[in-house]
């Protein structure tokens, strides 16, 4: 079957001149042991809410949806929520879950006019006995929980389908990435661990397709005794690897997450050589240790702790030729 893919549309007129390091408020108590990290640099302004919430001595799992929910709500950020690109048919669908300090977990998928997937996605951890809900079911507990329906598919969105329908051929384009997906994983000041994690996905997937980031273990894995682990990049090889769950398993037999990390990207680059796609991971364990990873330069993570909000570059497993 011919691979068709995704052209990444870069929307952040203007994220490209915004400073790597962003000013905490000035009342951080410097004895805090909240940690928040995010994937790619709209991880910054998410960061900036989930912060807000940690400060004033919040959950991690408050404080990952909100943050998540910021970019969820932004048009300018073309792969998650509002303004995602849409499937090769035109239409807008959502992937997300949650994790919270319990292992509970929730997940949507293949979610389509809910401005707020991760926030769905709380609903069925918490509302339901289940762990995943897709399609119309989920749109339909989501009118049910009060969501509202919303157009998702924005004018400047609906011009990059149309102008990809011209030749509608795959073109992985390795770091345009830089505004994909965000997963994002937090300490609390109780040193309780939550993560979250929500996309729309490859832009003009198969109609029907689902990645890894609603899929717990693969996008986003939590356990509170050990670490958190959170995925971006082509969800396929994610998903195969089980990318999350192994850097928190390896976290448990006793790697540091940066090692943890660099293992998970290390078994997709064996199965490929050089693979012409990206995939990024990002850990925190439950001392604070952080690990960030990609297989090619330019993947790009957002921290936030009591000592600065910065964004920075992860280590590169291959090199740039
Ligand atoms: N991991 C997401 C997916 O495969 C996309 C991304 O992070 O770029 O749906």
């Amino acid at each position: 079957m011919k691979r068709r893919g995704f052209i990444k549309q870069s929307t952040l007129l203007g994220l490209g001149a915004m400073a790597a390091c962003t000013p905490l408020n000035g009342k951080e108590n410097q004895n805090s042991k909240s940690i928040v990290l995010s994937t790619w640099n709209h991880g910054l302004s998410a960061n900036v809410a989930a912060w807000n919430i940690l400060q004033a001595k919040g959950s991690a799992l408050d404080a990952v949806e909100a943050g998540v929910r910021i970019t969820e709500a932004n048009p300018a950020f073309t792969s998650v929520g509002l303004g995602g690109l849409p499937d090769r048919d035109g239409r807008v669908t959502l992937d997300a879950c949650i994790m919270n300090e319990q292992g509970e977990a929730g997940s949507v998928a293949f979610l389509e006019n809910i401005m707020h997937p991760i926030s769905v996605a709380r609903k069925v951890m918490e509302e339901t006995p289940h762990v995943m809900l897709v399609g119309e079911g989920a749109e339909k507990f989501a009118y049910d929980q009060g969501f509202k329906k919303v157009d998702l598919l924005t004018k400047e969105s609906e011009i990059a389908w149309k102008e990809w329908l011209k030749e509608s051929e795959y073109k992985p384009i390795i770091n345009v990435e830089n505004h994909d997906t965000i997963g994002m994983i937090a300490i609390d000041d109780y040193g309780n661990l939550s993560g979250a994690c929500t996309t729309s996905g490859l832009a003009f997937k198969q109609n029907g397709r689902v990645g890894d980031s609603p899929i717990i273990g693969a996008g986003l894995f939590v356990d509170n005794e050990i670490g958190a682990a959170t995925a971006t990049g082509l969800g396929e090889e994610v998903i195969k690897t089980v990318g999350s769950f192994l850097i928190v398993e390896l976290m448990r037999q006793g790697a540091n997450p940066q090692a943890a990390c660099e293992e998970a990207a290390n078994r997709i680059i064996k199965k490929h050589g050089k693979p012409k796609f990206q995939v990024g991971y990002l850990a925190l364990s439950k001392k604070g240790e952080i690990g960030a990873v990609s297989i090619h330069p330019g993947f790009q993570y957002a921290i936030t702790s009591s000592k600065s909000a910065t964004l920075k570059d992860a280590k590169s497993m291959l090199s740039s030729d």
